[in-house]
């Protein structure tokens, strides 16, 4: 049986870890050639084309873009993943701070998307997946930058996937929860107290631990696919509930 994405070429940003990494391996062990642009790619191994890209930089990103276009003979899938965080009130982050976490995480999608588009527009199959996050449409306290910059991209999304239909490209994002990662192995590492942050994390979710980058992937790997190919401007929640039930405490 030939697999579904079979013929399909995928790019992923910050796919070197994380969300990233289990969304590349997914889309090739659907079929997909999947090119990785990352800050450091040095840990994609083949089958994955590993790129330096930082999508903080139009010009990186764009010979990024243009080498796995050239490789590959064209993009049909653009999944916008590469991300950072940042803690804090809206009292607490400088200037700079805010600068670089919006250019990273919400301009880092339109660097991409720009320069993908050309590429996406010879597709039959054109689809883009960004990963937005639980912080857009939930208050999370100590996260005000991050969510602003999650909320851009939410609503950028939307925005995108109207300006593209009638070009045959679909847009969509997902909103995953608390999810397992290097980035909250290292929050958790660097909190007072890691197995009760931990503890924490999990209870915050109402099905009670932490989400998986395999089924961050899995939604984004089907928002992506041609099986998906009525699906646009839609948001994908990954959370375990988090954003949509309010159960009553536990025993009460
Ligand atoms: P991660 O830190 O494990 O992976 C992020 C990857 O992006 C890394 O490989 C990093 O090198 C790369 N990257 C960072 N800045 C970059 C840049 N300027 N250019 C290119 N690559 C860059 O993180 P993750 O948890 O897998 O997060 C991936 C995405 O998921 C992010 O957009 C994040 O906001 C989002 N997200 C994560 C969680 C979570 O709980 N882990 C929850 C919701 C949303």
């Amino acid at each position: 049986m030939t697999a579904e994405l079979t013929g399909l070429h995928a790019v992923v940003t910050g796919g070197a870890s994380g969300i990233g990494l289990a969304t590349s391996r997914l889309l090739v062990e659907r079929g997909a050639r999947v090119a990785v642009l990352n800050l450091d790619p040095s840990g994609c191994e083949p089958p994955l084309t590993g790129l330096h890209a930082d999508v903080g930089n139009d010009a990186s990103v764009r010979d990024a873009m243009e080498a796995a276009a050239a490789a590959f003979g064209g993009i049909d899938i653009l999944v916008n993943n590469a991300g950072i965080g940042a803690a804090g009130t809206v009292e607490d982050n400088s200037d700079e701070q805010w600068h670089t976490v919006l250019d990273i995480n919400v301009l880092g999608v339109v660097r991409a998307t720009r320069a993908a588009l050309p590429h996406l527009r010879r597709s039959t199959h054109a689809a883009i997946v960004n990963t937005c996050s639980i912080a857009a449409p939930a208050g999370l306290p100590q996260r005000a930058l991050y969510s602003a910059s999650k909320g851009a991209v939410f609503s950028l999304s939307r925005a995108m996937a109207a300006d593209h239909v009638r070009e045959g490209i679909r847009v969509n994002c997902v909103n995953p929860g608390t999810v397992d990662t290097p980035w909250i192995g290292r929050l958790l590492d660097a909190s007072d107290d890691p197995a009760a942050e931990r503890a924490a994390l999990n209870a915050r979710q109402p099905h009670g631990r932490l989400v998986t980058a395999d089924e961050v992937a899995a939604a984004i790997v089907c928002l992506a696919g041609p099986a998906a190919g009525s699906v646009t401007g839609t948001v994908l929640a990954v959370d375990g509930g988090m954003a949509g039930l309010r159960l009553r405490p536990v025993g009460i």
